[in-house]
């Protein structure tokens, strides 16, 4: 191919119509028909990356290998099209004025007036470039953040029309959109999305392809009013009904042949094709019928009236592909630890499943409530699995509960305490001091070195593993050998065996705590070695 080719990916009538999942899933088909690709996310926030927001505002922090921060559709990519994202590949409003402002300081704009057009839509551009440069892949495609007709994402919107307008022939549109079928009507209603495509007409640009998000398929006539009123041809709106899983989705994009119609739109022929084990996956999900149990222990559920499971969404998918992986499919509860401890004894329903998860977490809510969960797990020998919060309020359980150190906890809960297992790392202390909170905890991959013949080891089969972090506590050392003494095993450390990277009990048929963050290196067709084992372990105690 000559020249690169663009598909900006833009939603339209409300949030969470799916854009993160279309756009990997473009990426999969292409990537199917043998085209190399890159996915960039546009996220219109001021925040310079998601390190800052809340997770039940905002979903999961999730975390590249570089150490980025960012919104949970570069974990979409990952697990779709199996490339690692860097911080390249997730642009924030905040990061663009961030470095527009820099340069007028430096007078890098040689004393013309900076202005919101075009410079901020030239600096969008110029980042955009630099994947295409660095990556040199076929297709880029760039999903950008919000919904078309708000106030905040105009700018995005303005770069991809500046983008058209230069390359004519490189660069399509595709508008996800939703069809709602409102109970009281009992019909599919298009004027929204047709609504949704005018407003995009006034930003100047006009859609190639409306993906049709609804409960159902498009029929015949909502896909020729959506051609005629939205100023597709007919086959370029494409039927994208509800789906069970989030891997049917490219499945059904083939089916609607997108693959096939985007090359034709570029003028492109295909190279091959190549769906065969995603597909297969897809099939073999849908006829699964024995189940593994898991309860998500965490605190990261509510918004308003209602759960989101969001907070957690990397480390739902990673149970699902151990799970799928073993033959089984997940069944997860959310539990939401504050109501252990509203009424301690309900903490005894975790006896109903065949395993334990508890994911990462901040600050001192619900805390109490996860270590009494923690301690119902281990006593009752049901497997367990902790992500960072989860291997350090292990740590603090065992060192209450086992090794008898009263009052142990970590200094997130009570800098004044006395035993304090979990403690601040120390460049950490500097940084909270100085108010630096922005990207400034241990973040990225780091090496880990495995202890032989623990449970962890045996399940990564090596001796030493990459994983990636995001947190400012750790392990105290100063407790290391008490709580060895009383049976804790520390079964992975950093090169230097400096940080405690992961804990196990070897009595226990499974209770390992890693103080990293494995579900992000999950993959369909290639379960994480710990979430595997995790979920083998669930499924004996099933037995
Ligand atoms: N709050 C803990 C820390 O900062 C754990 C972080 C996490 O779970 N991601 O170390």
């Amino acid at each position: 191919m000559n020249n690169t080719k663009y598909l900006f990916v833009v939603g339209g009538v409300m949030s969470s119509v799916g854009k993160g999942i279309a756009s990997a899933s473009i990426g999969k088909i292409l990537q199917s028909r043998g085209f190399s690709v890159s996915i960039i996310k546009c996220d219109m926030y001021v925040n310079i990356d998601a390190g800052t927001m809340r997770p039940t505002e905002h979903g999961e922090v999730f975390v590249g290998d570089d150490g980025i921060e960012a919104d949970q559709d570069l974990g979409t990519y990952e697990r779709f099209v199996d490339q690692i994202s860097t911080r390249n590949h997730y642009i924030t409003t905040g990061q663009v004025y961030q470095e527009v402002i820099r340069r007028e300081r430096n007078l890098e704009y040689k004393g013309e007036d900076v202005e919101v057009v075009p410079d901020i839509p030239n600096e969008i551009l110029r980042r955009i470039n630099l994947v295409v440069k660095k990556e040199k892949s076929d297709f880029v495609i760039v999903e950008i953040g919000g919904t078309v007709g708000e106030y905040q994402n105009v700018l995005f919107l303005e770069a991809a029309r500046m983008m058209k307008f230069k390359h004519k022939n490189d660069v399509l549109f595709v508008l996800v959109s939703y069809l709602p079928i409102p109970p009281m009507v009992g019909e599919m209603k298009s004027k929204p999305t047709q609504y949704a495509a005018r407003t995009l007409n006034s930003a100047g640009i006009q859609a190639d392809f409306i993906i049709c998000r609804s409960e159902r398929s498009l029929d015949h006539k909502r896909r020729d009013k959506i051609a005629t009123f939205c100023n597709v041809n007919a086959e370029n709106a494409i039927s994208a009904p509800d789906v069970s899983s989030v891997y049917d989705v490219p499945v059904n994009f083939i089916k609607e042949k997108l693959d096939e119609k985007i090359l034709k739109a570029f003028g492109i022929k295909p190279k091959s094709r190549d769906m065969k084990e995603w597909r297969a996956l897809a099939k073999k999900i849908k006829r699964l019928k024995r189940e593994v149990k898991i309860a998500v222990v965490g605190k990261y559920f509510g918004t308003g009236d209602f759960e989101l499971a969001d907070s957690y969404i990397s480390v739902i998918e990673a149970a699902k592909h151990a799970a799928w992986g073993q033959n089984v499919k997940p069944n997860f509860t959310w539990v939401d630890s504050e109501e252990y401890e509203k009424d301690p004894k309900k903490v005894k329903e975790l006896s109903a499943f065949d395993g334990v998860i508890v994911p990462g977490g901040f600050g001192t809510r619900g805390i109490e409530g996860i270590i009494s969960a923690i301690k119902h797990v281990r006593t009752n020998t049901i497997p367990y699995l902790g992500l960072c919060y989860g291997m350090q309020l292990a740590t603090i359980e065992f060192a209450r509960n086992v090794a008898k150190i009263k009052g142990a906890t970590s200094t997130e809960q009570n800098p004044e305490a006395k035993h304090q297992v979990i403690h601040i790392m120390p460049d950490q202390e500097k940084k909270l001091l100085a108010k630096d909170y922005g990207a400034s905890m241990r973040l990225g991959s780091w090496p880990c070195k495995l202890k032989k013949g623990t449970k962890a080891q045996k399940a990564y089969a090596k001796s030493r593993v990459d994983e990636r972090h995001r947190h400012r506590y750790e392990f105290n050392n100063a407790y290391r050998k008490r709580l060895e003494a009383s049976g804790l095993v520390v079964s992975g450390v950093s090169p230097d065996n400096h940080i405690v990277e992961i804990i196990e009990l070897p009595k226990h048929p499974f209770f390992v705590g890693v103080q990293f963050h494995p579900e992000f290196k999950s993959r369909p067709h290639k379960p994480h070695p710990l979430f595997k084992e995790f979920v083998r372990a669930s499924l004996k105690k099933r037995k």
